[in-house]
């Protein structure tokens, strides 16, 4: 285990980022030249991405308070600055515990056979060895007797992120296989996402020659044909994060092909055909939203688009202050103008304790059923039985 670091800081927005990074690898090996082709479009950070960055931010100041490898009173000082921030929430401690739960639990996990493993936060992890260039910085590494973990957290709430055969973890375990089984001997592969959001968390397990041997297949030439602007684009849901993906022209015509499908001259579709549409259907929308999203920007530069203006969006009224409005009221004699309402779920669990709500509210509590969700096969929730299914039977 590393000393107490006397002068750590958590700083995740102006870390590097390499062109071929880990975290866009399922892009650049699906279509590799998009990376070229992006080069013309700059990083627009998203409130999504700066939130992201924050509670990433959060578990590796949890992490180095459970590992002690900072010393105390800068670490408090880098958490009163990191609950002093407008992304700070209840919600947002409860995720990165839920991170920093898993984290521990897996540490512990590897010490029951290697009482002093190497444990890395934030490491910085170089596979340029395979992929010119190549580095990424790993959330959590823990380098035991023959076994390697990686440990990736993930805030986003919109699309679930599975660890089997993830290209961004793949590289992280390849980087840390190169830098580490010279003294480490690894033989066991595991790497984990924590998607608290979305009650996710999954594991994939590899060998190391499994995992060399898509390096050196997979993962080189598709490097050398990103970085030399070659190969065939491929458009599918990997696009989603392309910084040219409001106008490339690839994914346009993919999205396209929908509506020159060659459906039977019929008055209604068939069931084929709609099951032909339903796995594009999904990215269609998204398409259109992000086409939307560019051509809404461009007009805002002072573009016109024929046929369509730009105007505001409908709003609901409110309070330019609350104290203002009671002070007003109350001076008006008015005294109906409060509700009271029960404490959410969490909140109340956090005012009363985990324990006593365990004890007292518990049998109060229960997960309503969720609504039907068709979804593709590849969902990793079981399927619900239909009523028509369950009448069969
Ligand atoms: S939008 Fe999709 S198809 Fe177009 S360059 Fe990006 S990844 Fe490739």
């Amino acid at each position: 285990m590393s000393e107490v670091n006397a002068a750590h800081e958590v700083d995740h927005a102006h870390r590097a980022h390499a062109m071929l990074s880990a975290s866009s690898a399922h892009r650049w090996l699906e279509c590799p030249p998009s990376v070229r082709l992006s080069e013309q479009f700059a990083d627009q950070p998203t409130v999504f991405s700066e939130e992201g960055t924050y509670l990433h931010e959060l578990c590796e100041l949890k992490l180095h308070r459970f590992l002690g490898d900072v010393a105390p009173d800068i670490l408090e000082a880098q958490f009163r600055a990191h609950k002093d921030n407008d992304f700070y929430s209840e919600e947002a401690e409860a995720v990165t515990d839920e991170y920093v739960q898993f984290c521990v639990e897996t540490i512990e996990a590897v010490r029951a056979s290697c009482p002093d493993p190497l444990i890395l936060v934030e490491h910085r992890l170089d596979y340029s060895e395979i992929v010119p260039d190549g580095f990424g910085t790993g959330d959590l590494l823990i380098v035991g007797d023959g076994v390697l973990e990686i440990i990736d957290f993930k805030g986003g709430r919109g699309v679930r992120v599975e660890a089997d055969r993830n290209p961004q973890l793949m590289l992280y375990a390849l980087a840390g296989l190169l830098e580490f089984d010279p003294l480490y001997d690894i033989r066991t592969i595991r790497m984990s996402i924590v998607q608290p959001r979305l009650n996710n968390t999954s594991s994939y397990e590899i060998t190391p020659d499994a995992l060399l041997s898509w390096a050196q297949n997979e993962v080189a030439p598709a490097a050398i044909l990103a970085l030399e602007g070659k190969g065939e684009y491929k458009a599918g849901e990997h696009c989603r994060f392309c910084k040219a993906r409001h106008t490339c022209r690839k994914r346009s015509e993919y999205y396209m092909e929908l509506a020159r499908r060659d459906f039977k001259e019929a008055d209604l579709l068939t069931d084929e055909e709609i099951a032909d549409i339903l796995p594009m259907a999904q990215n269609l929308a998204k398409w259109v939203e992000d086409l939307m999203a560019y051509a809404t920007a461009q007009a805002e530069k002072g573009k016109t688009w024929p046929g369509y203006k730009l105007v505001a969006s409908v709003t609901k009224r409110k309070y330019t202050n609350d104290a203002d409005v009671i002070r007003v009221c109350t001076e008006a004699g008015y005294t109906n103008i409060y509700k009271t309402s029960l404490l959410g779920i969490s909140d109340l669990e956090k005012a009363i304790g985990k324990k006593a709500f365990q004890e007292i509210v518990g049998p109060y509590v229960f997960k309503p059923e969720g609504t039907p969700e068709l979804v593709p096969l590849s969902d990793r929730r079981k399927p619900i039985s239909s009523a028509e299914t369950d009448f069969a039977e």
